[in-house]
């Protein structure tokens, strides 16, 4: 055992508090800065392509929550034509198993992350909600053909200068500090 003469722990705890005394620190001022997430992040939305969609329901059949709900009628041309496509959010466990087994990329993971609601009921969206628009991204979660048009993470340690990164300050309130969104 390794004697140490007393109060030298002390004076090391002090020493790393020291430290971090003078160091910027590595905390975003959110709401008002926020990070770049992830590009593969499941956010707790799913993002629909309407255009892509074939009504298949292959994605209801592999929700184990059961909460994709699909009402189609056959069109002209013999295929399906998409009547409801909607997803309870509220149960939705964000699993991303019916992103993985849409065979025609129709359905996506989103990037959003601040979904919450007043009512249960405001959490059900309906294919108008769930279609793509320039205010609902798909995530690169299972489809890494997008990935690389998506911004890259910014992470408290990530310190990347050169491509929007993290950049750690002097100055707390630094408008390059946290710059995400
Ligand atoms: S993410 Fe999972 S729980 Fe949510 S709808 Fe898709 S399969 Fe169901
Ligand atoms: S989202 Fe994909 S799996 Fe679901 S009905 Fe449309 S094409 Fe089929």
């Amino acid at each position: 055992m390794k004697f140490e003469r007393y109060g030298i722990g002390v004076l090391k705890g002090m020493a790393v508090t020291f430290r971090h005394l003078f160091r910027p620190p590595i905390t975003v001022q959110y709401p008002e800065e926020k990070l770049v997430l992830s590009r593969r992040l499941r956010g707790c939305e799913l993002v629909w392509y309407p255009e892509k969609c074939t009504g298949c329901a292959t994605c209801a059949k592999n929700c184990p929550q059961g909460n994709i709900e699909i009402v189609t009628h056959v069109g002209n041309q013999n295929n399906y034509m998409v009547d409801k496509f909607e997803v309870d959010t509220g149960r939705c466990m964000f699993c991303g198993l019916c992103v993985e087994s849409c065979p025609y990329e129709a359905l996506a993971m989103g990037l959003c992350y601040e979904g919450a609601k007043y009512r249960r009921r405001d959490l059900v969206m309906a294919k108008e909600a769930l279609a793509i628009s320039d205010s609902r991204k798909p995530s690169a979660y299972a489809r890494p053909t997008i990935e690389a048009s998506l911004p890259k993470q910014s992470l408290l340690v990530y310190w990347d200068r050169t491509d929007g990164g993290q950049k750690l300050s002097l100055f707390p309130l630094s408008k390059k500090r946290g710059r995400g969104v």
